[in-house]
């Protein structure tokens, strides 16, 4: 009988590995509670009004349609029963040869749960409507606020995080304020609309070289945006933050009853391979690898690698092959801090400003899943690069 590979995640390491199983001679299940395979390094742009979540986002059944081997669900799963090999899901058990979960991670609120409540996380599409919604009911509120200091207050935005993800969300905040809401709202003064920037450690960026650290801390100070180092979040009511000092693992690493690493990520063998259960692997956010004695970072081209690789080493299992040990190939880093501005570390080339953001405009258009999705994508940046516009600028209704 033909193996089923069961795929839970359709995230870049799922898609990736049921991608890379398409000649080989099993069943291939993909499983995701979406339907729809997202690319979250454009996530901060559906926050930020620049781009809708339909041109960032596609349905996991499109992507594989050509696919003869591949089936999809869209199911949630709640448990994984190891001995019997069977998913527990939303939609009933599904049954396994082979498991790979690659379900990602979430937001990481540090045990916080009243920034849990009160802030706002930043993984999915709902997150992003939701700081979209959020950003421009403040400049509404504020329209209607008579007294000076409340109104100062609905215009204070607090970026927590001084990784790639919170220096993009911080530069692309301060453009859509002061380069397109200044004059939808030209009778609020600029000057009481604040943007922070809270890092708990004294770096930001801390992967990328000091030379590139300290041109994306300049890049953020010229765009208006106040830099704190040193600030953990230690609790948030909703109005006030006090300081104290990303993403974690998915909650579902929780329910396997598998001994956790840092951040909730599970320890795999080298082989990707869970170590009791040889026929699981886990990959992507959800997998914990060190690479030079350092935690590999939950990044898209670690699930990535991770994914097509786990596809070769169930393919060699099905020669009767031994299992080879993952390696990754570090390609670096990118951000984005707005308009003409970027730092970028890729295959060891160092630059930084308007060199470094044509790199990143060009990788994240070729990575971006879809020629339709790559196409208005570049559309809308023209556009709002020449007329400094933010097309999905609407508040709207859950
Ligand atoms: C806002 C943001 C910006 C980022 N920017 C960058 C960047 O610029 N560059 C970069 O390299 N990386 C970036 N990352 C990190 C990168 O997106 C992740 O490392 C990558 O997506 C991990 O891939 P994955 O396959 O492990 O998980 P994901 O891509 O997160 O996919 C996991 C999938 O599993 C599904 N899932 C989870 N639990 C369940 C369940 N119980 N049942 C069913 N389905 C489930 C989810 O719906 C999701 O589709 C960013 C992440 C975020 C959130």
């Amino acid at each position: 009988m033909t193996p089923t590979v069961v795929i839970v995640g359709a995230g870049f390491g799922g898609l990736n590995a049921a991608r890379a199983l398409r000649r080989a001679p099993v069943q291939v299940v993909l499983v995701d509670r979406n339907n729809y395979h997202l690319f979250q390094p454009l996530l901060y742009q559906v926050a930020t009004a620049g781009l809708e979540p339909e041109e960032i986002a596609r349905p996991a059944r499109a992507i594989l349609r050509g696919q003869k081997n591949f089936d999809f669900r869209m199911v949630d799963v709640t448990r994984v029963d190891f001995a019997a090999r069977r998913l527990e899901t939303t939609g009933g058990p599904i049954s396994y040869d082979f498991l790979v979960l690659a379900p990602g991670g979430e937001t990481n609120f540090f045990g916080l749960e009243s920034m849990q409540r009160h802030g706002l996380g930043l993984k999915d599409i709902p997150d992003a409507i939701a700081i979209r919604n959020h950003v421009l009911t403040c400049f509404e509120q504020a329209m209607l606020e008579p007294d000076p200091e409340q109104r100062r207050t609905l215009l204070t935005f607090i970026v927590v995080g001084g990784g790639p993800t919170g220096v993009e969300m911080a530069g692309a905040l301060s453009e859509l304020i002061r380069l397109v809401l200044v004059k939808d709202y030209p009778r609020l003064n600029i000057k009481d609309v604040r943007i922070l920037l809270l890092e708990a450690t004294d770096k930001l960026l801390a992967a990328m070289p000091e030379r590139l650290r300290e041109a994306a801390v300049k890049t953020l100070w010229r765009k208006w945006i106040d830099v704190r180092f040193g600030a953990q979040v230690a609790d948030y009511d909703g109005k006030q933050i006090r300081l104290k000092s990303g993403v974690r693992a998915s909650p579902l690493n929780a329910t396997l009853d598998l001994p956790a690493s840092r951040q909730g990520r599970i320890s795999v063998e080298p082989t990707l391979q869970v170590t009791a259960h040889p026929e699981v692997f886990i990959i992507g956010d959800a997998a914990y690898q060190e690479h030079n004695g350092e935690p590999l970072p939950m990044v898209a081209p670690v699930a990535i690698q991770m994914g097509r690789f786990v596809a070769r080493n169930i393919k060699r299992r099905l020669r009767g092959q031994p299992l080879e040990p993952f390696r990754y190939r570090d390609q670096g880093t990118l951000a984005t801090i707005g308009r003409n501005a970027a730092v970028a570390n890729v295959y060891g080339i160092k630059a930084t400003g308007f060199v470094a953001w044509v790199m990143w405009l060009g990788i994240h258009i070729i990575q971006l899943i879809g020629f339709r999705n790559k196409l208005f994508v570049l559309i809308n940046w023209a556009w709002d690069y020449f007329f400094y516009e933010r097309a999905a600028r609407l508040i709207t209704r859950d």
